[in-house]
């Protein structure tokens, strides 16, 4: 997909956010209506009901400007900031004054009681929820998920 923009599907409702979101290694941008600022969040299953908390990027507002910096952000190549154990979540202590770990645990406060978050937007950017691959096919992209992805996933769930 070289010199194509990346596809963007929004996720409309919260079982898509959450059938998404727990897809095994899934990537979600969550962009606030208030401040347009978007967060890059990485959620990979690590088996029994646990699911680890990626950021990609830190929202630091206070970092000095450099012409090469994107405004107000600086990378994190998949900054740990906590897990979802059966539903609940459990920060990471070391990323506790982190805006994006607080981000998180508000989005989660809506998501685990399948509620829609409101004043954001989610969406994700054609790849499998289950290995990350860049969709091809408009069908997939929609789903989210890749064929030889979802024949696995519906293979384990008969
Ligand atoms: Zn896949």
């Amino acid at each position: 997909m070289i010199g194509t923009t990346a596809p963007i599907v929004k996720l409309e409702t919260c079982r898509a956010i959450r059938e998404y979101m727990f897809g095994g290694s899934a990537k979600i941008t969550v962009v606030s209506n208030k401040t347009n600022l978007d967060l890059v969040f990485k959620i990979k299953d690590a088996g029994k009901n646990r699911f680890w908390v990626y950021v990609r990027y830190e929202a630091t507002p206070k970092q000095k400007k450099r012409k090469s910096d994107k405004p107000y952000k600086k990378e994190y190549k998949g900054k740990y900031i906590g897990t979802i154990i059966n539903n609940k979540w459990f920060p990471n202590a070391a990323t506790l004054h982190y805006v994006s770990q607080r981000a998180f645990a508000w989005l989660w406060s809506f998501l685990k009681d399948h509620r829609m978050p409101t004043k954001c937007i989610i969406y994700h950017k054609g790849t499998c929820r289950r290995c990350e691959a860049d969709l091809t096919s408009p069908k997939s992209i929609l789903k989210g998920i890749g064929p030889c992805c979802e024949k696995l996933v519906k293979e384990r769930l008969l």
